[in-house]
């Protein structure tokens, strides 16, 4: 986007008058007029997102393009977006950090949920302002997860817009170990990673006005979720369709069927739930934990045959997993009670369009 006009409209005005308190909070506009002190596009590029030559890439950011070398023998390349909207994806007041660790880590896990290993990312980047202690904490939370991954940073863009952080990853898998939708055959199990309906929970508290602590388990669900990257990784060769869950159990789970063309039951008993629901009604438990999203966990089908090795891979990696349905041959999603007896339940997962 170098050398575009850039439009003076409402976020420009309001970094404008932000910066003439000319105190040291002031945020720096890229468009600042003569005079006041500003970072422009290529400095900001520069401090917050440059760290020098490339670990990974051949060529990273800084050119027209970056240069990957190709994925190691044998492995595709896997390549997954996701968008994060300001007011949308994240409450205004959002810590910058938390919303840096959680633009990339919602990408990680869908390489998680395809059996990827990350290789590296781009960063498409639109900010209202340029604001130097957003920037400063949103790069912290940014390149602590990616570090974790070693997931190298190599290009982007950078424009003034309302907020809205996109980022692509890249990763590589064996096409054959690929943990795809559509391998899902009737008789295997349903297992899920983790506990679910933190996240939810704590929206639901933040929209009812209740402030959860910033060091809330279930507030640090929601804010930071955590990749399931090794699972994903071990899954390969013990999974056979995989598919990671942002947007509630019971609509994540929907995808798995239509794509496989089966059906499946859920035992509403063998759930595992966030101890943010034990105490609440079977009701409200049901809607956060199936249709509350932003959980990050891996809703997996697998052989029964593997059922002991998966309860190895749980210890291995002290992370539960758990098993909670099956598939069947049929076409829909009946959640039953611990006995089988089947348990009224209509919802389904978060729709931006519904
Ligand atoms: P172009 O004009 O080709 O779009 P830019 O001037 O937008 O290039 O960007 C210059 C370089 O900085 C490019 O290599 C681009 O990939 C990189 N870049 C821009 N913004 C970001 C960002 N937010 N994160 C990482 N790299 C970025
Ligand atoms: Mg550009």
């Amino acid at each position: 986007m170098s050398g575009t006009a850039r439009p003076e409209g409402d976020a420009s005005r309001k970094a404008g008058d932000a910066a003439r308190q000319t105190n040291d909070r002031a945020p720096r506009a890229s468009g600042a007029r003569a005079g006041e002190h500003a970072i422009g596009e290529f400095e900001l590029i520069r401090r917050f997102f440059d760290r020098g030559p490339a670990r990974r890439a051949l060529l990273g950011m800084g050119d027209d393009c970056a240069l990957l070398g190709p994925p190691a023998a044998g492995s595709s390349l896997a390549i997954s977006t996701d968008m994060m909207v300001g007011g949308r994806h994240a409450f205004d007041d959002v810590d910058p950090s938390a919303l840096g660790h959680k633009a990339l880590a919602v990408n990680l896990s869908d390489l998680a949920a395809m059996g990827a290993r990350p290789l590296a990312f781009t960063l498409a980047l639109s900010l209202p302002q340029a604001d130097e202690r957003w920037l400063g904490s949103f790069h912290d939370g940014l390149f602590a997860l990616a570090d974790r991954f070693d997931c190298e940073l190599v290009g982007g863009d950078t424009t003034r817009g309302p907020l809205n952080v996109c980022i692509t990853v890249f990763g590589e898998v064996p096409p054959e170990a690929a943990l795809r939708r559509d391998r899902v055959e009737p008789g295997d199990d349903l297992w899920v990673s983790g506990e679910l309906g933190a996240a939810a929970h704590a929206v639901a508290e933040r929209k009812a006005q209740r402030v959860l602590a910033e060091d809330h388990p279930a507030r640090r669900r929601l804010e930071r979720p955590e990749p399931r990257v090794a699972l994903g990784l071990a899954l390969r060769h013990l999974a056979r369709a995989a598919i990671d869950l942002s947007d509630g159990l019971a609509g994540d789970l929907g995808h798995l069927l239509e794509r496989s063309r089966v059906g499946a039951q859920l035992d509403w008993s063998s759930v595992p739930l966030a101890p943010e629901l034990v105490e609440l009604p079977q009701e409200r438990q049901m809607a956060l934990a199936l249709s509350g999203g932003d959980d990050y966990e891996l809703l997996f089908a697998a052989a029964p045959e593997n059922r002991v090795a998966i309860d190895a891979l749980a210890a291995r990696l002290g992370l539960p997993l758990t098993r909670i349905g099956c598939f069947d041959a049929g076409e829909t999603l009946h959640v039953v009670d611990a006995r089988g007896r089947p348990i009224a339940w209509r919802s389904r997962g978060f729709d931006h369009f519904a």
